[in-house]
């Protein structure tokens, strides 16, 4: 287990250093983020002894608990599920981004739930993308507004845009929405929002993703393997 995990982390570590020579990517401009949801917290260890020092997690009392049998290991918690209500006292308390900010209520209330002794909270907002009736996230029409809503908050530090498109095989055809996530990272710097974040890519397009600009991608398959 320990091993397999150490080799997918080594074969996928040669993968993003090739995809950045490709597509003419300065080196180490993507972060690898393991996602660990559903997997035991020896699972994360073993990756966190190959180096591997961030985490995604969906699930959030999953979450907790490894966040918290694990905090002696000094490692880095994304939250990349969706975002209820109820649920932002504890993501803001335990976690050190959030990808998955879809509207100014739920940013509202990380915000004020943050504890005055951690540093901001880093968020990405998440964009549908795609356009799908089924899928969460902002719409890139009022991403303007409520990016600059959240760039008012006091303990959120808006880092970037974060999207799961529509699946599709076909390498050119992956990385249009993921070249439309881009643009509008660029539109909003351009407009003085000062962004440096792109959480995209996962296992079955990575490699369209880091073409595209990625500078995050949220791995979990080829880490930990298939999930049940
Ligand atoms: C599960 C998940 C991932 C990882 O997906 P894999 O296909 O296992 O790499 C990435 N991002 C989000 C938001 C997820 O829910």
């Amino acid at each position: 287990m320990k091993s397999r995990i150490a080799d997918n982390l080594a074969n996928l570590r040669k993968r993003i250093r090739q995809a950045e020579q490709r597509y003419q990517r300065p080196p180490d401009s993507v972060q690898l983020l393991a996602v660990s949801k559903t997997r035991p917290a020896e699972d994360v260890l073993a990756a966190a002894a190959c180096g591997q020092r961030h985490f995604g997690e969906n699930y959030l009392q999953e979450a907790v608990e490894k966040i918290t049998s694990l905090a002696e290991h000094n490692l880095y918690w994304h939250f990349i599920g969706p975002v209820q209500s109820n649920k932002t006292r504890l993501i803001a308390a335990h976690f050190h981004w959030v990808h998955s900010v879809d509207r100014p209520k739920i940013a509202q209330r990380l915000s004020d739930q943050r504890p005055t002794h951690l540093p901001p909270l880093n968020i990405c907002l998440q964009i549908n993308i795609s356009n799908e009736a089924s899928k969460s996230g902002l719409s890139l029409s009022t991403l303007p507004e409520v990016a600059r809503q959240i760039t008012e908050l006091p303990n959120l530090h808006l880092r970037g845009l974060m999207a799961i498109p529509q699946r599709s095989s076909g390498f050119e055809q992956q990385r249009r929405p993921f070249h439309r996530l881009h643009q509008a990272l660029q539109s909003l710097n351009s407009e003085g929002i000062k962004l440096d974040t792109l959480s995209m890519g996962m296992s079955a397009d990575m490699e369209a993703a880091i073409a595209e600009g990625a500078t995050i991608v949220r791995i979990g398959t080829d880490i930990f393997g298939p999930r049940d």
